[in-house]
């Protein structure tokens, strides 16, 4: 039996793979939504984004250049969150794992405050998807404050996992041992932000010194067997995000796509957007690239589009077909 999914990739039917159900779990929630929902929204064009970035620094100064003056503020910020759940409902992301940081929740107020506002935009856009808020940090942060005041985020267990992102090998992974500590006594699944510019041997570190349950991008393991197959052994699962991949030139193209190698290895993989706002490229459209480039079949798509939505965190027993 053939699913919606696969009928839409086989015919490029967007619209079937629109309604196909699907999950993002990596997504930075103020980057989530799309250039057209902001223009929408505010009235401004916005120029296309370029074939590719000078890196991290080069996305971000394109970002705060062209797209940030028009949608900035506490108004820009609410505006661009609400737009990432109206995009999971557009696009049947039936599973959703969004992060947040704690400067964006102290900005709108609190914890309380933004707790309030999210779980309205949750239910007004996409109240049958199942939600997992990620709290994460960026890398450069001292983490022994950042630890001590997690409590007053976690103790109420609106968040799922933690994350760290924002440049890798920053600090040595040991220093975020306090954190991720804390965040297992919490129960969140642990992630991190690793193996995008960063090596094998860094993905692998980060897993023993850490503890992770799961990693954001990883496509460096695909140069070592060994650690492919850690990975692969221990249930690592790699959210991989083919076009920032690619416009970060952390991939060649999507054909020679590093998540190839991983899944011929073995690596439980799945595909999300990272900064749909910035990459402008929407979640079926980044498994309809993988797959006219002839990076994966279609059978191997289906099976990465359904461990997203059927993943192991918190076992929640749901299953799609
Ligand atoms: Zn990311």
């Amino acid at each position: 039996m053939t699913s919606l999914f696969a009928e839409g990739l086989i015919e490029n039917n967007i619209d079937k793979l629109l309604k196909a159900p699907k999950s993002d779990l990596h997504n930075h929630s103020t980057k989530g939504c799309r250039l057209k929902w902001v223009e929408e929204k505010t009235g401004h064009s916005f120029p296309a984004p370029p074939e590719s970035f000078d890196g991290l620094d080069g996305m971000q100064k394109w970002f705060t250049t062209y797209v940030k003056p028009y949608c900035s503020g506490y108004e820009g910020i609410v505006l661009r969150w609400e737009g990432s759940f109206a995009e999971a409902g557009r696009n049947n992301i039936r599973r959703l794992s969004m992060n947040f940081g704690t400067e964006e929740i102290e900005f709108v107020g609190g914890m309380a405050k933004f707790r309030e506002m999210i779980e309205g935009f949750h239910m007004k856009h996409c109240p049958e998807s199942v939600f997992e808020p990620e709290l994460t940090y960026i890398s450069s942060r001292d983490m022994a404050s950042a630890s001590d005041a997690i409590d007053e985020y976690v103790n109420t267990g609106f968040f799922k996992s933690i994350d760290v992102c924002g440049g890798e090998n920053i600090q040595p992974f040991e220093a975020f041992i306090p954190l991720y500590r804390k965040a297992e006594q919490y129960g969140l699944t642990k992630i991190m932000h690793v193996g995008e510019s960063g090596t094998a041997d860094d993905v692998k570190r980060a897993v023993e010194v850490l503890g992770l349950d799961e990693v954001h991008h990883g496509i460096g393991a695909a140069s070592s067997k060994d650690t492919m197959r850690f990975l692969s052994d221990n249930h690592i699962q790699l959210n991989v995000c083919p076009s920032s991949n690619v416009m970060l030139r952390y991939a060649k193209d999507y054909e020679h796509h590093p998540i190839k190698t991983l899944v011929e290895n073995g690596v439980e993989v799945t595909i999300n957007t990272d900064d749909l706002l910035i990459f402008n490229s929407s979640i079926e459209n980044e498994y309809l690239k993988l797959y006219k480039a002839g990076a994966l079949s279609v059978d191997q798509l289906d099976e990465i589009r359904l461990r997203g939505l059927n993943g192991k965190r918190e076992q929640q027993g749901f299953i799609y077909g």
